[in-house]
């Protein structure tokens, strides 16, 4: 039996867990407020998701269309969401996300300017108006480093490559954290009053994905076992236009920005498809002939979008359609072509991101050809349910933010509203363990029996003789996710799935890592699997429950939206005897003045005949 006071022990008022861009500006409220601010990464600072996001972050600075304001963007990504966001977090995003991009330019963050030296913007799928305050297609290394250096001024305390495995609690609420140093593999016990997750989401579970390898959704399990609900987990985003070839990159993004800059889908027969798939609601806001769309890209203000731009739900759909109907590309794609519409200059210096990854890693140059894309798993809208104002869960003490947390997009996210979810709403989260910090009566105290479970849970896996190899569990679990949890889902397929899930979680409880625990990335994966197994039973049985098409989550048995379900969110808990259950939660009807703004048509939302009577916080 370890002996804890044996541990390295470090105290903290809160620990942050994450070094992406959520993790980063709640640890900047944090330590603002005067907390001792621990932060940690199971990576290296610099090296989180964030820095990966490219086209940009969406905020009504209304820089390049005055038109802009909070109000647009929020009945933008209501709709985006299919009206199943949480109704305050959608509005809140809405109204901080200027602040905190002018906020982020104050720290130093270098962005793509307008002809007058304002932020420039850029268009993006849902958004009504040039909204994405952007660095080339760089945005998320510029965001991350300017959070970093503002931080690391700022005094918080980073451990890197260290890797969290279990909350502990005093009771009810939070008085820790065990985590585990991934070169040493030695335990390390953080003892704090508060928790923020910030951990991303769980993308890993799918064999095509443009996540990385950090994303097994740990924080999402972390916080299901210690009891907190996830909500809309059944939501996960795949995004239309992941690189199809060669079969080491399938699944690697190519960013949304090069559709808003004028790229243009075509199928194997060189037809612009996107026309053929406008949905009834969105007709009225969309072009309906090239020359119309031709006259948007133009600046034309009069015009209306291009079908390329509907929500990625949507783009996505109509991609696997066009394969389904044997136009596909020939990797099990369609071509998004630039070339042919921009010259080479404006698309190297707009998307030099793109550029060198389809140089480098596909041999193609994007300037010259189109580019095969297809849909990959890109995000969770889904995570752990937290209260709107504070981004408290129902666990005291523990909070969540950024892709780990749910409730901010609903069915659907717009692209752009995941970098300006990360700096609002890890701001918030800060703000909020703040105020449960101040209000807190006594210290919590670290109860070493957890603390030795978790150990010899985390462990157990090194000690027995034989058993399972993690990446063939790993292999096993993303077959599963991709045959039966995928773009298109039906009932049979899902229970199959949960069935086959049902099988491999028995063989996870067997699973064994080779070797000790220093150096070791079998057991870092035997670990990993535990998060994953969590997170993809959640969003199995969640998909198996919500009854029809709903933004990213299409039902093949079940058509289109059901009004019924409008009114529900799905949420999931680990019940006294560790079952997960699955549950239908009716949603609470919002204020009247959000309703009409959400519902407005646009030109009475502009024209100010609705929304005069919006509270402004
Ligand atoms: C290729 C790509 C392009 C994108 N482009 C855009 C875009 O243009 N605009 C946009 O809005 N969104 C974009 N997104 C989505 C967006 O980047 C992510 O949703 C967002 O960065 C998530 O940020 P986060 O802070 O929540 O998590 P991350 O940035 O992923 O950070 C998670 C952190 O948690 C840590 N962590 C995880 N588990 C543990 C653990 N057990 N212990 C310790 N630490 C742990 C990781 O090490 C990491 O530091 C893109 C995503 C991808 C993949």
């Amino acid at each position: 039996m370890v002996d804890i006071s044996e541990l390295k022990t470090v105290e903290h008022d809160v620990l942050v867990v994450g070094a992406g861009g959520a993790g980063l500006r709640a640890a900047i409220e944090c330590s603002a407020h005067g907390l001792s601010t621990g932060l940690l990464s199971k990576s290296l600072l610099g090296k989180a998701h964030t820095v990966m996001a490219e086209g940009g972050m969406a905020a009504s600075l209304g820089n390049v269309d005055a038109r802009d304001n909070w109000k647009v963007h929020f009945r933008d990504t209501m709709r985006g969401g299919k009206f199943l966001n949480v109704w305050r977090m959608a509005e809140l995003h809405a109204k901080h996300a200027a602040d905190r991009v002018r906020e982020l330019e104050e720290w130093g963050a270098v962005f793509d300017r307008t002809p007058e030296g304002l932020i420039s913007q850029r268009n993006f799928g849902g958004h009504r108006y040039p909204r994405l305050a952007h660095v080339g297609d760089r945005t998320g290394l510029e965001l991350i480093r300017t959070l970093q250096d503002h931080g690391i001024h700022q005094g918080i305390t980073m451990h890197m490559e260290c890797t969290a495995l279990e909350v502990l609690k005093d009771g009810d609420r939070v008085a820790g954290l065990l985590a585990y140093w991934r070169d040493t593999g030695r335990f390390q016990l953080f003892k704090t009053k508060a928790i923020i997750f910030a951990t991303g989401g769980g993308g890993k579970a799918w064999r095509v994905s443009s996540n990385s390898w950090e994303y097994t959704g740990d924080g999402i399990a972390m916080a299901y076992d210690a009891g907190a609900e996830l909500m809309d987990v059944e939501f996960t985003q795949f995004h239309p236009t992941g690189m199809r070839w060669p079969p080491s990159v399938r699944g690697t993004l190519v960013t949304e920005g090069v559709r808003g800059d004028g790229g243009i889908l075509l199928n194997s027969e060189g037809k612009r498809f996107m026309f053929g798939y406008i949905p009834e609601k969105f007709a009225a806001e969309t072009a309906d002939s090239e020359e119309e769309a031709n006259r948007w890209l133009d600046g034309d203000k009069k015009a209306r979008r291009p079908p390329e731009l509907l929500t990625r739900d949507v783009v996505a759909r109509s991609i696997k359609a066009e394969v389904t109907a044997g136009r596909g590309s020939p990797h099990g794609g369609a071509f998004l072509d630039i070339a042919s519409r921009k010259d080479a200059a404006f698309i190297k210096r707009k998307l030099p991101s793109m550029y060198h990854q389809f140089k480098e890693l596909a041999e193609v140059d994007i300037t010259k050809e189109p580019m095969e894309v297809g849909p990959t798993l890109h995000y969770f809208m889904g995570g752990i349910r937290v209260d709107a104002e504070s981004q408290m869960t129902r666990v005291p003490g523990l909070f969540a933010c950024g892709e780990c947390g749910g409730g901010m997009h609903g069915a659907n996210r717009l692209g752009g509203n995941s970098l300006s979810d990360l700096i609002v709403f890890g701001r918030l989260s800060g703000v909020g363990a703040k105020a449960y910090i101040d209000g807190l009566k006594g210290s919590p105290t670290v109860n070493a029996e957890q603390v030795q479970g978790a150990i010899r849970r985390a462990t157990e896996c090194l000690k027995r003789d034989k058993g399972e190899n993690p990446y063939v569990l790993h292999e096993d679990l993303m077959d599963i996710m991709e045959e039966c949890v995928g773009i298109i889902r039906n009932g049979k397929e899902l229970q199959d799935g949960i069935d086959r899930l049902d099988k491999l979680n028995e063989r996870v409880k067997n699973v064994k890592a080779d070797g000790a625990s220093q150096y070791n990335p079998g057991w870092h994966e035997a670990l990993s699997m535990r998060s994953l197994m969590i997170v993809s039973e959640a969003v199995a049985k969640a998909a198996l429950m919500r009854e029809e098409s709903r933004g990213a989550h299409t039902r093949e048995d079940f058509e289109d939206e059901r009004e019924e379900w409008v009114k529900y969110n799905i949420v999931v808990h680990k019940d006294g005897d560790g079952r997960m259950v699955v549950q239908k939660e009716e949603r609470p009807e919002p204020p009247k003045y959000l309703k009409d703004i959400a519902n407005a048509k646009i030109e009475d939302l502009e024209s100010g005949k609705v929304g005069a009577d919006a509270r402004e916080d």
